[in-house]
């Protein structure tokens, strides 16, 4: 059985005191919790911070972002060794922010996908169809072409590294958030891709997490669909309540 996997995405919000206080509140708050895999993706400038304010917890590290050359000269860019050095073990790639706002295309979120898992990162990778596609009935269309070319090249092995995030860009940071209907149709979607693409032995292990205005309401229905195995949580990932009782309602089911 797939282990939950619940990460929060702080996108560019906290600084360094709020940064070290939520992550030593929800390391609190959730510590009994050891049924669920847990990772929080602060800021790259606060994951030093962050990494030392859970040590010896079980909440994992993650960055939101990386580049796939190894050193040299990339402003601005930050690369796997960089974030394992940190103390990394996750790294968000292809987030719809980075898709939509900073023009990241699928040969460039492939590239990151497989330096990150060579590296000994494990990507998150994100997809998912903007309002306009989903009312023109594209959405599994749009989402299968992310899935293929995000995973292009990455062997049967390799590719157990990764954990999708089906994230309706429509239902991120909106407070529209997918029906678990809506959600689950296109998870089991996403599981049948990997099977085609793979075997039905790793369809059935990759994680597949859902994103999008998730909420401490909503998790139980989410969570209760059979190819929803976790969350990426954004605005509620901010509050230690919110966040820890979604970890918490999780662990009851
Ligand atoms: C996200 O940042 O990936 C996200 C899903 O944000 P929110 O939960 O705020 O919609």
């Amino acid at each position: 059985m797939r282990k939950p996997f619940i990460a929060g995405n702080w996108k560019m919000n906290t600084n360094g005191q709020a940064a070290v206080s939520l992550a030593s509140e929800l390391a609190e708050a959730v510590k009994e919790i050891d049924t669920v895999d847990i990772a929080v993706c602060p800021p790259f400038v606060y994951l030093h911070d962050t990494a030392r304010a859970l040590s010896s917890s079980n909440i994992s590290l993650g960055a939101q972002n990386v580049y796939y050359q190894p050193d040299g000269a990339f402003t601005g860019e930050t690369s796997c060794e960089m974030l394992k050095d940190v103390g990394c073990q996750y790294v968000i790639i292809g987030h719809s922010e980075r898709r939509h706002v900073m023009g990241e295309t699928d040969d460039l979120i492939n590239k990151k996908v497989a330096v990150a898992i060579s590296s000994g990162l494990l990507p998150i990778l994100c997809v998912g169809e903007l309002l306009e596609q989903r009312e023109a009935g594209q959405t599994d269309a749009v989402v299968t072409e992310q899935v293929k070319k995000g995973l292009a090249g990455l062997s049967e092995e390799k590719v157990l590294a990764v954990t999708i995030a089906y994230e309706p860009v429509w239902a991120i940071g909106t407070g529209k958030t997918a029906t678990s209907q809506q959600a689950q149709e296109v998870h089991r979607m996403i599981r049948k891709l990997l099977a085609e693409m793979y075997s039905d032995s790793v369809a059935a292990q990759i994680h597949i997490q859902y994103g999008g205005s998730a909420k401490p309401d909503n998790t139980a229905e989410l969570m209760s669909c059979p190819d929803v195995d976790g969350l990426l949580v954004g605005g509620a990932s901010l509050k230690v309540k919110d966040f820890a009782g979604m970890i918490v309602t999780t662990a009851k089911l």
